[in-house]
């Protein structure tokens, strides 16, 4: 541990935020602590008094690069005596006090599971004042992100989430619609619910699909998103208390992973190909447009599996499909197993790459003729409630909602008559 340092109110907080927008959204409420103390947002690490790394582990890559920025960290700390380092999130809780080890300059580690402790880590560290009246709080744009769970039930094969965060905890809906209003008052007009399996939300009579609509009702709200959901989540219950509500928005980003039954019980999923096809059937049946990742080259996938995730490409009509060449995650299951070649992963990428190229594209002319509702980013571009970048033709304030007519498409962009 470093020598105590107690700030006064300008104590500079650097943040760097690696991985989702859960990770986003915990650095933001870790900031909020600090402000309580007195802190203020600086992005000039050379002004820094105090960094905070939020990582990811979710890929080598991720993680070893939170850790080299830690590494680097070392000179910057010398510099300046009373400097505070903060690490926090995923890597933190996989690596956990090796990591003080190996970086006897690292003065306080918070682990994924500890977030939500993060005011009395901070405490027992020694290194802050006490909570006072809060202070600045990073301005959330138009988008608010607010997560409603953390952690995860499931144990798919490939995946190291479950042993960093643990199983699933749902937050109190009290506290996420505060935390939507808070938002909303600051600005955002769309709020973006948080969790790993987000839509397994339920806590005590609250279930997910209540809580979209409770959150839709708060003053300013105009649009709800969510991410990620699960496939086995999306039950008819569900589907029946959402269709009545315009302002939950009709785009939903839904990994299916494999087209093979097979492969997706090897993965350890939950669903099969067929049911996953049902769920995407019912959904679009609510008008909600669909984008998916797709893992290719998982130990025990053939050649025949490989074809049924081209054949189930097919038949989804997937709004957009983000395809990934399997990679051992260390401390998964799969990464035990025998693996495939490179030269077969990247086959089969290039493959399903040429497949997948211009889905978008034909999702975007099916928008033509249509009425969309926009939310604009800009005075004349936002996005649709199914998540298509609109320009229109006129001017507008940020963050109101038009209506328009979509007159055409080009690649990725659709022109409003407005
Ligand atoms: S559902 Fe599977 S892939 Fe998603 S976080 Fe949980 S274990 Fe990981």
């Amino acid at each position: 541990m470093g020598p105590p340092c107690f700030f006064d109110a300008m104590n500079k907080v650097f943040i760097q935020t690696y991985g989702c927008q859960m990770n986003v959204a915990d650095s933001d409420e870790m900031f909020a602590h600090l402000a309580a103390r007195g802190a203020v947002l600086t992005d000039n690490l050379d002004e820094a008094d105090t960094v905070l790394i939020n990582t990811c582990t979710v890929r080598d890559h991720a993680e070893h690069r939170a850790v080299s920025f830690l590494g680097r960290l070392n000179a910057w700390k010398k510099e300046k005596p009373g400097r505070v380092i903060i690490f926090a999130g995923c890597a933190a809780q996989r690596l956990g006090k090796s990591l003080q080890k190996k970086y006897p300059f690292l003065d306080i580690l918070s682990g994924a599971k500890d977030i939500e402790h993060f005011s009395d880590t901070l405490n027992a560290s020694g290194l802050f004042g006490a909570p006072g009246a809060s202070g600045q709080q990073p301005a959330p744009g138009l988008t608010g992100y607010v997560t409603i769970m953390r952690g995860c039930n499931f144990a798919c094969s490939y995946c190291i989430v479950p042993s960093v965060r643990g199983p699933i905890k749902c937050l109190d809906s009290h506290d996420i619609l505060q935390e939507a209003a808070r938002k909303a008052a600051a600005g955002a007009k769309e709020i973006m619910l948080l969790g790993q399996t987000v839509n397994a939300y339920q806590n005590g009579p609250v279930t997910f699909a209540d809580l979209l609509n409770r959150v839709s009702e708060v003053p300013g709200v105009e649009r709800v998103r969510f991410t990620s959901p699960h496939p086995i989540y999306f039950t008819p219950e569900f589907l029946n208390a959402v269709k009545e509500n315009p302002k939950i928005a009709r785009h939903v980003h839904l990994p299916v992973q494999s087209g093979s039954s097979k492969v997706l019980q090897e993965m350890k999923r939950g669903y099969t190909r067929e049911v996953f096809l049902e769920k995407i059937r019912a959904l679009k049946e609510c008008g909600f447009n669909i984008s998916t990742d797709i893992i290719v080259g998982f130990p025990t996938e053939t050649e025949d599996d490989f074809q049924q995730t081209l054949t189930l490409v097919d038949e989804a009509k997937f709004f957009i499909a983000y395809c990934y060449k399997y990679s051992p995650r260390q401390g998964t299951p799969a990464a035990q197993m025998e693996q495939l070649s490179q030269k077969v992963l990247e086959e089969r990428l290039d493959i399903l790459l040429n497949k997948v190229r211009g889905l978008s594209d034909t999702a975007y002319q099916a928008q033509v003729g249509t009425v969309q509702e926009v939310l604009l980013e800009t005075e004349n571009k936002g996005r649709s409630s199914s998540n298509f970048w609109v320009k229109t033709k006129n001017s507008y304030p940020v963050g109101s909602i038009v209506r328009v007519e979509i007159e055409k498409a080009d690649g990725t962009l659709l022109f409003a008559r407005d």
